[in-house]
């Protein structure tokens, strides 16, 4: 099946070789004026100028089933690349979001019994199927709102048999869904409160009862810990990532969020793939990122959402750290798995280009999932993931009209949504 698509105003992020993009190349955004593209078997399989386009029909003439779609005044870029998401969870925390509201603090949210552990006692409460009826609900919509790619993690468990429950959903969802997915484990996500006063055996736990299993069922492809004060310590971040590293899994850390807990340092150490959130950083953590292969990944819906300052984008680009953007879709600090309004954000709050935002919440996106071979730009023998928006004057217009959903429809693998 071939499907060619003519007229196509702009065509985004062609590119011709992979690169992790960082410093000013992070705001070079290659574009096709008045383009074509065409798909096989959902695949890119080429593009170009439509001056050239009726040189490459003749070739093709013999073909059959030959499909057009004409996109006039419509511009085409890839699907986004969500690489941090906790999108399976088994309830929404508005309550705590009003507590807040009111002037609850964190301290007296969790003494109500909130936070993650409110997350935790619903998920263990609800069966596999209903986590993946909502979870899919949620894929759903996230894929309608342009995302082609995206990270899941477990974390809300926090129990042998809840943490495997979480991961046997996103399994599912990856078997189910025309999505790439990749699935992290995150059972350190915080101490289970029957593990209050005895942190080293809820690691040992982890360590002995549900690595081994997951490594057994493949059901992660990542090991994440959430590095912070009064959470896991640098130190114990690395005894967890080294354990699930002896099992193949790489890290991908929740670093620097509340804190200068060391998790920038120790991911950078350990070799990560990526270090997530990266609100509160100093000179030695971007020094330490800026000369690593590590991506960091930036969350800037969650520092909204908490009410935080947003993540230094401006210094850690100029830095010369490659970034990327997430949306840490989840109940508590981030209830939007809305990758536009992360673009929109990115730009309007931490003063990235629409270009950088662009590349970053793509090609780099992938880069944080390692399938950057796959998806995140417009090249020959990537899938056909891509956004065709609405008639839009610019690329500036998708971050500017922030509240405008300018997106006309999704094809995934060369199919619409
Ligand atoms: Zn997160």
């Amino acid at each position: 099946m071939t499907t060619d698509i003519i007229n196509i105003k702009w065509l985004l992020n062609t590119r011709t070789n992979n690169e992790l993009l960082r410093g000013t190349a992070l705001a070079q955004l290659p574009v096709i004026e008045n383009a074509w593209l065409r798909i096989e078997d959902g695949i890119i399989a080429d593009y170009g100028e439509m001056s050239a386009y009726q040189g490459s029909l003749s070739r093709q003439a013999q073909k059959k089933n030959l499909d057009t779609i004409d996109a006039t005044g419509q511009f085409i870029l890839p699907a986004w690349c969500d690489s941090h998401t906790h999108l399976v969870f088994a309830a929404s925390r508005e309550e705590e979001f009003v507590d807040k509201i009111k002037g609850l603090s964190y301290a007296d949210i969790a003494a109500k019994g909130g936070g993650i552990l409110n997350s935790a006692n619903k998920l263990n409460a609800a069966t596999e199927d209903e986590l993946f009826n909502l979870a899919w609900k949620r894929l759903e919509e996230v894929s309608k709102l342009g995302t082609g790619a995206i990270e899941i993690k477990s974390g809300y468990g926090l129990t042998v048999e809840g943490e495997l429950k979480m991961l046997r959903v996103i399994k599912k969802l990856k078997e189910k869904s025309a999505l790439s997915i990749k699935s992290t484990f995150l059972g350190a996500h915080t101490y289970p409160t029957a593990f209050k006063e005895n942190h080293q055996g809820y690691i040992d736990q982890i360590i002995n009862e549900m690595l081994p299993v997951i490594a057994r069922e493949k059901l992660a492809d990542y090991i994440d810990v959430f590095c912070e004060n009064g959470f896991f310590s640098a130190a114990e971040t690395e005894t967890i990532c080294k354990a699930g590293m002896g099992y193949g899994l790489k890290p991908k850390i929740h670093a620097n969020q509340l804190n200068l807990s060391g998790g920038t340092q120790i991911g950078v150490k350990l070799g990560a793939i990526s270090v997530d959130h990266l609100e509160t950083m100093d000179e030695d953590a971007i020094k330490s990122l800026a000369g690593s292969a590590t991506i960091g990944t930036l969350l800037p819906t969650a520092a909204f959402f908490l009410r935080m300052p947003f993540q230094p984008a401006r210094t850690l680009i100029d830095s010369g750290c490659a970034i990327a953007l997430a949306s840490d879709y989840n109940p508590g600090s981030s209830p939007s798995g809305n990758m536009n309004l992360v673009i929109a954000m990115s730009c309007i709050q931490m003063k990235m280009l629409p270009e950088e935002a662009i590349n970053a919440a793509t090609i780099n996106g992938a880069y944080a999932m390692e399938l950057q071979d796959e998806v995140g730009s417009i090249s020959i023998g990537k899938q056909a993931n891509l956004i065709f928006t609405k008639p839009i004057s610019s690329i500036a217009y998708l971050p500017y009209a922030f509240g405008s959903n300018c997106i006309d429809k999704v094809m995934i693998k060369g199919e619409f949504l």
